[in-house]
């Protein structure tokens, strides 16, 4: 189960690893975009933890819609209302809720995927943070949720994105030639599963 205090230490963990990847978050950028995802998410990430700080929060829902509204305002970019639509749906599912059980965390994550899908008319196998999410999804609902699992489900999205020609975003200008590389936001998606693991261990 997460609590209210969990779910923060999430954010602040998460904030750490994309301040800490900043720069290799807009090197992946480079080659097939236009070099800014870690500098938007770093700004974004910045914004909502100073946020969530200087709130006191009841329930999980309206710390995680604080958490995308910022994202919404600060990111920009295709990142930013991707990333704030994810953790809106999210919201929505959490609302109320001082505590999210096991079931209560796979409904997050179902309308949140829902909702990337539907923002970036995207799916599995066209290079996008979808990639991470969408296994990371099928990993929750069919097993026992194991943080470490969950990562290492993550951590392969990410890297599965390496070889993929990207079909969505500024990405798919670049045709076979974004064939090579890791996909930036799906680098981003991966910190967050990663930062969730270490924030419940
Ligand atoms: P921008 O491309 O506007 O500069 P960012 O660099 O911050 O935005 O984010 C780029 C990331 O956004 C990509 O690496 C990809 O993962 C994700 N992305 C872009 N377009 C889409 C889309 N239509 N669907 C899903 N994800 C997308
Ligand atoms: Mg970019
Ligand atoms: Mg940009």
């Amino acid at each position: 189960n997460l609590s209210v205090e969990d779910v923060k230490r999430w954010m602040h963990v998460s904030n750490q690893k994309i301040q800490e990847n900043k720069e290799y978050l807009s090197e992946l950028d480079q080659p097939i975009g236009d070099g800014d995802h870690g500098h938007n998410l770093g700004r974004g990430f910045e914004e909502v933890v100073k946020k969530i700080e200087r709130e006191d929060y009841q329930e999980i829902g309206a710390l995680m819609k604080d958490v995308a509204m910022t994202l919404i305002s600060k990111v920009g970019g295709a990142a930013g209302p991707l990333y704030g639509t994810a953790f809106l749906k999210a919201a929505d599912e959490w609302k109320g809720s001082p505590t999210i059980t096991e079931e209560l965390f796979i409904q997050g994550l179902e309308a949140a995927v829902e909702g990337l899908r539907t923002r970036g008319k995207a799916d599995r196998g066209e290079k996008t943070l979808i990639d991470v999410w969408v296994p990371v999804l099928d990993y929750v609902q069919n097993h026992d949720i194991q943080p470490f699992e969950l990562k290492g489900i993550a951590k392969e999205g990410m890297q599965s994105t390496n070889g993929m020609q990207a079909k969505k975003g500024r990405a798919a200008y670049f045709r076979e030639a974004s064939t090579s590389h890791i996909d930036p936001g799906a680098y981003s998606s991966y910190l967050l599963f990663e930062a969730l693991y270490e924030s419940v261990n």
